[in-house]
């Protein structure tokens, strides 16, 4: 009798985003309720993580001034993890304090992004992810690293993919166990996306990178159809195509969760998220922000 081999495992993680980098952008005010109802229509839906808040200064923040008295109240599911994002210390503590276990900091491969978005210039924010990381390493938490404008700055024009890769590197070699190569404008080409990953891969390997892309000239689905080829298999997206960056001027939505799931089934590989319970999700945030 012949027996078939199976074939090698094609699951893809997608990680919803919507509840934090989605609504971050969001101006008008999201009640807790809301934001709580939200994420659980989100939990429903499979995801194995959710980023659903950030502790972040209000000033920077506004929307997001509710996380600590959103997180103790989120759905307790097993296999669903959420996280949130965090930009110093302080943050950290804050978050540690509220019950956080999964958390996410952030760099720019821009100097100028850096100073404009964080107030601080690159160097300044890698002390404040060791810091972060110091703190985490004794809790058990694993720490995620985005590297915001990993393709082209507003303020810069293309970022030279090796400055991508050295941070990239910096990041995992710190601890982080993952990092997301962010195209926080939503610029890349699919030709962009094999550049920079070009660069990566030798200097941090493709199994802990993700891919944080943003939709803005429709691209988005063509550049994780090329980062699925170069063997990234975790993606970023926001359930409706919630959210530019407020500090990124003329950046309008995330990939959307919806055509993200949408395109991987039609590549065959399916992700056990729902997509019918990822549409409910943004119909009803979609609601509240009346958009
Ligand atoms: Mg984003």
């Amino acid at each position: 009798m012949e027996i078939k081999q199976s074939p090698p495992n094609p699951s893809v993680t997608v990680v919803e985003v919507g509840p934090r980098d989605g609504l971050q952008n969001e101006s008008e005010w999201v009640g807790t309720a809301d934001k709580l109802r939200f994420i659980e229509l989100l939990a429903a839906a499979g995801f194995r993580r959710i980023e659903a808040a950030a502790f972040v200064h209000p000033r920077w923040m506004p929307q997001m001034r509710d996380a600590g008295v959103l997180w103790p109240r989120l759905p307790a599911r097993l296999g669903l993890a959420f996280s949130a994002l965090v930009p110093n210390e302080k943050g950290m503590r804050d978050a540690v304090a509220a019950g956080v276990r999964h958390v996410a900091v952030v760099t720019a491969a821009s100097e100028t992004f850096n100073r404009r978005n964080l107030n601080a210039g690159t160097r300044e924010t890698l002390d404040r992810i060791r810091a972060i990381l110091a703190m985490a390493r004794p809790e058990g938490i694993p720490v995620r690293g985005y590297i915001s404008t990993s393709f082209t700055c507003p303020y810069e024009g293309t970022i030279p993919p090796d400055r991508v890769a050295e941070l990239a590197e910096n990041l995992l070699a710190q601890g982080c166990f993952e990092v997301a190569i962010s195209d926080t404008l939503g610029v890349a080409t699919a030709e962009d996306v094999s550049r920079v990953l070009e660069a990566v891969i030798p200097r941090a390997g493709v199994e802990r990178l993700a891919l944080h892309l943003h939709d803005t000239y429709g691209r988005a689905l063509a550049c994780v159809g090329r980062g699925l080829e170069c063997g990234v298999r975790t993606f970023d997206a926001s359930a409706g195509g919630l959210g530019g960056c407020p500090f990124a001027p003329g950046a309008p939505g995330n990939l959307a969760t919806g055509r993200l799931l949408r395109f991987l089934e039609e590549q065959g590989m399916p992700t056990g998220i729902s997509g019918d319970a990822v549409s409910a999700a943004a119909d009803f945030i979609r609601k509240v922000l009346r958009h």
